[in-house]
């Protein structure tokens, strides 16, 4: 982390001289008067300021996260006539995250501990359909993509896309057991990301700064996931640069969609991968596929495709800023955040539930853009 303090401008080293030419100074002037205040902290650390002004917005851009309150749905079903089904979506805001994840789980409901089946199809080749098709490659099966549309017009490559399973269930419907595979598949996605860190794949890791006007505090239930936010630490008022009271600090993988995306298809179609543009409007018409062997990894679209009421959109925006290369952290604050790459500086901060518009909310983002612009103006310089 860049640290731009210089001894020649500390208040400390202000007072050192000060103090050396004391002697110097007439007698009057050398009165004891009140007591100094004592100094101020000072922050341990400077950063590169984004720079938020209307006419640096380059686009805004809008998916729908396919939230599942219960969880993602890893699931088989029997087609019947020999085929079977394992379906993969409802990721939430996590669908990036925890592809490699819960493509791992749906590769073994499909496989169980029977030989692989010479090929499989996977329907819908977003970051989900494209891990799941890969982990069955690496198995020596045949995949066909079949998909409506791919990168970059899927809602993968909305996504920002921070690794942080982040909005995707509900503690209140989910089940202990969801809770349990959700883990799972977020420690494999974890280690899987990390094997995909450099610049084929666009992922690094980034500093991420929650700031708030509260302490942090303990939560009462600690987080399960807490180790995968390695080195963790919280700065005291005045000692970091942020315009709030608290800051804390941790790393978390960013991963950049249009790379990573295109890439994992390319290592699809090099594997010998095979693709077909085609939309389902049902599932009775994955019966007419020559694979038996099917994954569902249609994202919001399962709704429509099975018939799952329990899937509800939540609309998100990102306005995208002109590039910062020199910008190498996230912030979060007052449930904002700010997150760099290399195609722009994204600013977000929207979950509209059950709203299915792809048009952007100009009031959301004038909000959002005032709410950075005074975030990184009242930043430390
Ligand atoms: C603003 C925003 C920010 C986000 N930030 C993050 C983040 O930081 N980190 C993160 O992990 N996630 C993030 N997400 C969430 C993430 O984008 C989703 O969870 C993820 O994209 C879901 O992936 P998917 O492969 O299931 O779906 P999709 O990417 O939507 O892919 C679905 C595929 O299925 C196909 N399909 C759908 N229906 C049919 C059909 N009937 N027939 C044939 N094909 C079909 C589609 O064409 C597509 O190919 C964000 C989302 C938004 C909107």
């Amino acid at each position: 982390m860049p640290d731009s303090r210089s001894p020649q401008s500390s208040p400390l080293s202000r007072r050192a001289f000060l103090g050396a030419s004391a002697a110097a100074l007439p007698a009057c002037a050398a009165r004891p008067g009140p007591p100094a205040p004592p100094p101020a902290p000072e922050p341990a650390f400077r950063l590169p300021k984004v720079r938020v002004s209307p006419d640096r917005v380059i686009r805004t851009v809008v998916g729908l996260r396919p939230y599942r309150p219960a969880g993602f749905r890893v699931e088989r079903e029997d087609l019947g006539g020999g085929r079977l089904l394992v379906h993969n979506y409802g990721h939430g805001g996590g669908g990036v995250t925890l592809s490699w994840g819960s493509a791992s789980l749906a590769v073994e409901e499909l496989l169980g501990d029977e030989p692989p089946p010479a090929r499989a199809a996977v329907i819908g080749c977003g970051a989900v359909g494209l891990a799941t098709a890969r982990l069955l490659q690496r198995r020596g099966v045949a995949v066909t993509i079949y998909a409506r549309d791919l990168p970059p017009n899927t809602t993968s490559n909305v996504a920002c896309a921070q690794w942080s399973p982040f909005s995707v269930s509900d503690a209140r419907v989910a089940t202990d057991e969801f809770q349990l595979r959700f883990q799972r598949a977020a420690r494999i996605a974890y280690r899987i990301f990390q094997d995909m860190v450099g610049t084929r794949y666009g992922v690094r890791w980034l500093p991420n700064y929650p700031v708030s006007d509260a302490p942090f505090g303990g939560s009462a239930t600690p987080d399960p996931l807490a180790d995968l936010y390695p080195e963790s630490r919280e700065f005291a008022p005045g000692t970091h640069p942020f315009p709030a009271r608290y800051a804390r600090e941790y790393q978390s993988m960013m991963i950049e969609p249009p790379v990573y995306l295109q890439a994992v298809l390319d290592d699809f179609l090099l594997a010998g991968g095979s693709l077909r543009i085609r939309a389902f409007g049902a599932l009775d018409e994955l019966t007419t596929l020559p694979e038996r062997r099917i994954v569902n990894c249609t994202g919001m679209g399962a709704r429509a495709l099975t018939g799952d009421d329990g899937m509800v959109p939540l609309k998100g925006q990102l306005t995208v800023l002109l590039p910062q290369p020199e910008i190498r952290y996230i912030t979060l604050a007052g449930g904002l955040y700010m997150m760099p790459r290399a195609d722009g500086i994204l600013l977000g901060g929207t979950r509209e539930r059950d709203v299915w518009s792809l048009q952007p909310n100009r009031e959301a983002e004038e909000r959002i853009l005032a709410g950075h612009a005074e975030f990184f103006g009242r930043m430390a310089d």
